[in-house]
């Protein structure tokens, strides 16, 4: 069977005015079978269907803050640094890629972007707005536990974990605040902030707010969700 090619959105580095990737993304997508790419930001609607026929999945990776534009909100003072270019590139991907029902997986800053793009809201500074004594940043090692989530029972993360109970990693200063319409939930942090989400009525549109790239060498839970998407956007359909 052919690899499945996964398309994989990039990092942006503002002060060198440059694209970046965290090899994580892409050997954990290698590691289970796929042969990644890193996408270009272009906004130019024809190229942008021309990738989504090309990729049979896509990765949306972490990053900068996402615009509260998207949820019709105005920035705080404390909302980070923003990428314009990667939140019009995100949206026009994931609206045409959804469409199509393409598989795709979103971690840190993917399941807050597929919030947002699907009608949800945002916390848009974590420390201020949902005060709490979970570290959601953590310092390196990033390949650590620093908080648990509860895996909720019969969705589909349960049924791929077998547990429900996960130790994870964490690194992000927004979270999910109102949950998209659509959105189903499958984990919640131990201070109550929603962890994973999936859409049911789709084949593999997955997010986590955690970070298996960074822990897949070491925690067979992060292979498995890397394997799982690899394996729906292998599944020949149609
Ligand atoms: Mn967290």
């Amino acid at each position: 069977m052919k690899k499945a090619v996964i398309g994989v959105t990039p990092l942006w580095d503002r002060d060198r005015d440059s694209y970046w990737m965290l090899p994580g993304y892409l050997e954990g997508l290698e590691l289970a079978g796929a042969l990644p790419i890193t996408l270009p930001l272009t906004e130019d609607a024809g190229d942008i269907s021309r990738l989504v026929s090309l990729c049979d999945g896509f990765l949306f990776t972490g990053g900068q803050d996402v615009s509260p534009e998207l949820y019709g909100e105005k920035p705080c003072v404390t909302c980070g640094e923003i990428c314009a270019k990667r939140d019009t590139f995100e949206q026009r991907l994931f609206t045409q890629a959804l469409e199509q029902d393409k598989p795709m997986l979103g971690i840190c800053r993917g399941i807050q972007f597929f919030n947002a793009c699907l009608g949800g809201t945002l916390y848009q500074d974590l420390p201020t707005e949902y005060p709490s004594e979970v570290a959601h940043v953590m310092c390196p090692p990033y390949d650590r536990v620093v908080h648990s989530a509860a895996i909720l029972p019969e969705t589909p993360l349960a049924a791929l974990l077998g547990r429900t109970e996960l130790g994870v990693n964490s690194y992000h200063h927004q979270a999910i605040k109102a949950l998209a319409p659509g959105l189903a939930e499958m984990a919640r942090s131990e201070d109550g902030l929603v962890e994973a989400v999936y859409l049911p009525d789709k084949t593999f549109v997955w997010a986590v707010q955690w970070h298996p790239e960074f822990s897949f060498h070491t925690d067979e839970n992060s292979r498995k969700i890397f394997s799982a998407f690899v394996a729906a956007a292998s599944d020949p359909r149609g």
